[in-house]
């Protein structure tokens, strides 16, 4: 079995306490990792704070140029990288509509040569006889990043590029189920960076919540579920933590009734199912117009009882594993509730047999408010399909969660449909798509879905404060 340790100041860290990782896939471990404790994060945060003098104060061109020898290093590690991927989070190595693995190194490396290349400009507000004042940018000091299991390197990535990028040092803690290619990848990525200046340590809430209470960390970036991002504001007061949150989704779509129900179906299906629903802005609540709505179930049913359900690692499979058995029975609970409650369950609806956390890719119908499955996040292979009459009712039941991570709207009539996804209230809204995230437009949820945003250099924004400088000329 391959083992991982912690790195700290550039050293490999072990520890008595080993955590083993299961493969989703089969249930049994593959990789034993160094357990972390909170005083790993006294002493990665000391690192990263010694390291923060040299690194901030390396010439821009130079940052610049290493950001994109760790894209090289991702590049040169891809097939490996995958295998990791594949064999922490379950997901296909290229799966349905190729989001998998692939999809997550190839990621990995386009958003971080995007951040590579982005400038960190002087602003000149004011030159003239009297004065001239500039606008610096300036990193913060060390930055915390908390990652969560679905995309376990792309996330790490996104968080640990910027702040890097801006001379930011980091310490950087990934999920305890899935932090094998995480810890590979920042192993891999001493080769580039001086000692001190990327941390990675491991653990659970504890150690997460050492990090987002502790006084040596500037600013914390956190991808997970809301109820966390809350633990983690309040413990971030202490020092007034800069913070970038970025929480669960609830995202809904709104099919107009111009659209072909057999030509969109694919797609949305893709867009709902894609890593078995575990992406933060996959369509998790679908509202279709009455007269297309049974012909739009059924072939969302056959496209589930078609596509093929199996070992990541397998060339053919398109959907893996849920990630672990806790989520596979909250997801399986939030069917039974919806089943209690009327809804027809037309595909799907129970757990695969065999090894594995393996769940039947699922579509319900007559899906209502006040079912769970429609009410929270369930993060799993589920969609519910809620009919609707009268599209400003369909707007309001889709408005009407505390979520606002993405939404969509889909229709043949372009201007219609872009009208009305600019009044769903969230972070990103599509037409004619959904999650279709991409590295140089802004990403962040609105209400509880989260605080900031990331990408490009509106992201980039968030790992750097202003500094005012104004000299007088006379
Ligand atoms: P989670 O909140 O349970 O865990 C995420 C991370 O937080 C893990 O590393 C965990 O160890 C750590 N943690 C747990 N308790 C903590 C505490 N008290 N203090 C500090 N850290 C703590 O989330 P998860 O189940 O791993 O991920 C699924 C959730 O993430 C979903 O809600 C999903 O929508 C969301 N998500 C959001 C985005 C986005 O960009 N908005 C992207 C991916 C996932």
């Amino acid at each position: 079995m391959h083992h991982f340790n912690m790195i700290i100041d550039g050293t490999p860290v072990s520890s008595a306490r080993l955590i083993e990782v299961a493969n989703p896939a089969t249930g049994r471990p593959f990789a034993t990792v160094a357990g972390g404790d909170p005083d790993h994060v006294d002493q990665a945060v000391a690192a990263a704070r010694r390291a923060f003098p040299a690194w901030s104060g390396t010439p821009d061109a130079e940052r610049r140029r290493l950001v994109n020898a760790l894209a090289d290093v991702l590049e040169a590690h891809m097939a490996e990288l995958m295998e990791l991927v594949t064999q922490e989070t379950g997901k296909p190595l290229g799966g349905l509509n190729q989001v998998g693995s692939g999809m997550e190194v190839g990621g990995a490396i386009a958003w971080t040569r995007v951040t590579a290349g982005l400038d960190i400009p002087v602003d000149v507000l004011q030159d003239n006889d009297d004065a001239r004042i500039e606008v610096h940018r300036k990193p913060l000091g060390v930055v915390g990043s908390i990652t969560p299991w679905n995309w376990p390197l792309m996330i790490c990535v996104w968080h640990i590029m910027p702040a890097l990028r801006a001379g930011n040092t980091v310490v950087l803690k990934p999920a305890s189920l899935t932090p094998v290619a995480t810890l590979r990848f920042v192993e891999l990525a001493g080769a580039v960076l001086p000692k001190g200046v990327l941390n990675v340590i491991t653990g659970d809430a504890d150690v997460g919540a050492a990090m987002s209470g502790h006084p040596g960390i500037a600013k914390m970036v956190f991808t997970g579920s809301t109820p966390t991002g809350r633990h983690i504001m309040r413990s971030a007061a202490a020092n007034l933590k800069r913070l970038t949150l970025e929480l669960g989704g609830n995202d809904a779509g709104i099919v107009l009734p111009d659209v072909d129900p057999v030509q969109v179906a694919p797609k949305l299906f893709g867009v709902a199912f894609h890593n078995n629903g575990q992406t933060c802005a996959c369509l998790k609540r679908l509202y279709v117009h009455d007269s297309q709505y049974d012909a739009l179930c059924a072939e969302l049913a056959r496209l589930a009882g078609e596509v093929r359900v199996g070992n990541g690692l397998d060339a053919a499979t398109q959907l893996g594993p849920v990630q672990n058995p806790a989520q596979r029975n909250f997801v399986h609970a939030l069917v039974e509730d919806a089943r209690a409650k009327g809804a027809r369950v037309l595909s799907g609806g129970h757990f695969i047999d065999g090894d594995g956390y393996f769940y039947a890719p699922t579509v319900i119908a007559d899906a209502r408010p006040g079912m769970r499955v429609v009410d929270e996040e369930q993060f799993g292979p589920v969609l519910p399909v809620i009919r609707y009459t009268d599209v400003e009712d369909a707007l309001a039941q889709a408005n009407a969660s505390d979520n606002g991570l993405g939404g969509s709207v889909w229709s043949a009539d372009i201007g219609a449909a872009t009208a009305l996804a600019r009044r769903l209230e969230c972070g990103s809204a599509w037409v004619n798509e959904h999650g279709a995230i991409q590295p140089d437009a802004p990403f962040g949820g609105v209400k509880q879905s989260g605080i900031g945003v990331e990408f490009g250099a509106y992201g980039l924004e968030e790992y750097l404060s202003l500094q005012t400088v104004k000299v007088m000329k006379r």
